[in-house]
C-alpha cells in the first residue's frame, strides 16, 4: 500500500555529555517510515544552533563530517513527508527563525487547519514568510510572540494553533516538545543517560537505547534544560482526537500508543475481519508488509494457513529517479514480486490495510491472479475512507477517493477481486483498544475534530 503518507517524524535530546547528533541520526532512522523526503538536525551548545538538512532519507543526508559538525547537548531532528507545502529544500526542517530572544529550531508533525490566517498575521504584523509551510508559520508565531523568554513565548502561542502538532523545538540551551489538545500525533517521552529523550514513537526510543516514561499528554508543553524536565499544562485538552490511522499503517509496528502495542491492534483487526467477513479459502497472505500482523490475525481466527504470496523490495525508497515507459508497464513488479509457487491453483485471502484512490490495489489482484491464484478474496483493515485529511496525512481531494463515489460492489468490480470486506469501524476501534472518542475518525465519517476548510490544498502558502 503506497496511496498514504504520514505527515512526518520528530525527535529531540537533551542529554550533556551525550553525542546528541549522533542520537538523533538513529532516532530519526526508526523514524524514517514516517516521511521520506527530507532530514535535518539542528543541535544547540549553549551558544549558537547548528543545522543541517536535506532532500532525502536520513542514510542519504548524513554523513560522519555532517554529524560532527553538530555539536552541543540538546538536538531535535525531523525526517519530512509535505502535506502543506511542496516537496523543496526550502521546506526541509527543522526550521530556524531569528528572534529578540535568538535563535528557535523547530520540528513538526501534523497540520494546522488555520494556518492562512496565522499567515496574514504575521504578514500584517511584518512578518516575511520564506517557505510555504504551516511550520514556519508556528515557527514565526511563537518567535514574535509577547514573552521574555521562550517558554512564554510559547505558552502564549500554542492556543493560537489550530489542528494537528507535536513539536520539537530547540534554542542554544533548552529542549521543549509540544503536543495539541486533541493529541492528532503521538509523541512520547523518554530517559537516556540522565538525559531526556522525545519522539513521535517509541520505537525511536527502543533504537536509541532510551527508557519509555510516557506520552506527552494532549495540550501539554515540556520544557527540559540544566534545571531537568517541566511539564506545563498549556492548552486546555478536552476532547481526544488520536489519528486511528496511526494503528492502521503509519506508526511502527513495534511501537505503542497510549500502551497498545501496535503490532497488537492490528493482529486483532485481522480476527476481527476473520469473524466479519469470513470465506472459504485455502491461504491468507498479507500485502507487506503493514498487513503482515493483520493477515496473521485473519488467519488464526479463522484457521486458514497464514503464507507470503507476494515478496516486497524491502530496500525501495521514495525515488526521485522515474521509471521508463517499459519500467513503468512492469509497474507494480518494482515492488511486489509474486511466487507463483505458492500461489498455484489457491483461493486466496489477501489483507490490505486500505484502499485509498484505489489505483494500487487492481494491479495487486491481477498480479496474483496471472501467478495462478484461484480466486483472490481482498480483506482491508479499514473502513472505506470517504472523506480527506486535515490532519497531517496526505489522502487525496474527495473527488479522487474511491469509496467516495463507488459502493463496495463497485470497488470490488474495479479491483477485479471475487469478493471484497472493509473492516467495520466498530471492529477497528475494538482493535485499537480505547474508547471510540479517544480517536480522530475523520476520514471514514467526515465528522472531523475541529472546524476545516473543505478541500484545502496542502500548497496554500505556495506563491
Ligand atoms: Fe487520521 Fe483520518 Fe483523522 Fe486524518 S482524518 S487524522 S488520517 S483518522
Amino acid at each position: 500500500m503506497a496511496e498514504l503518507h504520514e505527515a512526518c517524524g520528530v525527535f529531540g535530546i537533551y542529554a550533556p555529555g551525550v553525542d546528541v547528533a549522533r542520537i538523533t541520526f538513529f532516532g530519526l532512522y526508526a523514524l524514517q517510515h514516517r516521511g521520506q523526503e527530507s532530514a535535518g538536525i539542528t543541535t544547540g551548545d549553549g551558544r549558537e544552533l547548528r543545522t543541517f538538512k536535506s532532500m532525502g532519507l536520513v542514510v542519504q543526508v548524513f554523513n560522519e563530517e555532517e554529524l560532527s559538525f553538530l555539536k552541543g547537548h540538546v538536538a531535535i531532528g525531523h525526517t519530512r513527508y509535505s502535506t502543506t507545502g511542496a516537496s523543496k529544500m526550502c521546506n526541509a526542517q527543522p526550521i530556524v527563525v531569528e528572534s529578540s530572544l535568538g535563535e528557535l529550531a523547530l520540528g513538526h508533525n501534523g497540520n494546522l487547519v488555520n494556518t492562512v490566517s496565522l499567515a496574514e498575521q504575521l504578514e500584517e504584523s511584518g512578518e516575511r514568510l520564506e517557505t510555504s509551510t504551516d511550520s514556519e508559520v508556528i515557527a514565526r508565531t511563537i518567535a514574535t510572540a509577547p514573552g521574555l523568554d521562550w517558554q512564554t513565548r510559547i505558552q502564549n502561542s500554542l492556543p493560537r494553533f489550530q489542528g494537528a502538532y507535536s513539536l520539537v523545538m530547540a534554542t542554544p540551551n533548552a529542549l521543549y516538545a509540544a503536543r495539541d489538545p486533541l493529541g492528532v500525533r503521538p509523541l512520547c517521552v523518554g530517559r537516556l543517560n540522565g538525559g531526556w529523550v522525545v519522539a513521535s514513537e517509541t520505537c525511536a526510543l527502543d533504537t536509541v537505547g532510551a527508557t519509555f516514561v510516557r506520552e506527552v499528554e494532549p495540550g501539554e508543553l515540556l520544557v527540559v534544560d540544566e534545571n531537568g524536565l517541566r511539564s506545563i499544562p498549556a492548552v486546555e485538552s478536552t476532547n481526544r482526537a488520536l489519528c486511528i490511522f496511526e494503528f492502521i499503517y503509519f506508526a511502527r509496528p513495534d511501537s505503542s500508543i497510549d500502551g497498545r502495542l501496535v503490532y497488537q491492534a492490528r493482529q486483532e483487526m485481522g480476527r476481527h475481519l476473520a469473524r466479519e467477513y469470513p470465506v472459504d479459502a485455502d491461504l491468507v497472505i498479507p500485502v507487506p508488509d503493514s498487513a503482515i500482523p493483520a493477515a496473521t490475525g485473519y488467519a488464526q481466527e479463522s484457521g486458514i494457513p497464514f503464507g507470503e504470496g507476494l515478496i516486497k523490495n524491502r530496500y525501495i525508497g521514495r525515488t526521485f529517479i522515474q521509471p521508463d515507459q517499459r519500467l513503468r508497464q512492469v509497474g507494480v513488479r518494482l515492488k511486489f514480486n509474486p511466487l507463483p509457487q505458492v500461489l498455484e491453483g489457491k483461493r486466496v485471502v489477501v489483507v490490505d490495510d486500505s484502499i485509498v484512490r484505489g489505483t494500487t490495489t487492481p494491479p495487486v489482484v491481477s498480479l496474483l491472479r496471472k501467478a495462478g491464484a484461484r480466486e483472490v478474496h481482498m480483506r482491508i483493515c479499514a473502513p472505506p475512507m470517504r472523506f480527506p485529511c486535515y490532519l497531517g496525512v496526505d489522502t487525496a481531494r474527495k473527488s479522487e477517493l474511491i469509496a467516495s463515489s463507488m459502493s463496495v460492489e463497485e470497488i470490488r468490480k474495479h479491483i477485479g477481486a471475487d469478493s471484497l470486506g472493509y473492516l467495520s469501524l466498530e471492529g477497528l476501534l475494538a482493535s485499537a483498544g480505547m474508547h471510540r472518542s479517544h480517536y480522530c475518525r475523520a476520514c471514514f465519517t467526515g465528522i472531523y475534530p475541529v472546524p476545516v476548510q473543505l478541500e484545502m490544498d496542502k500548497l496554500v502558502l505556495e506563491v
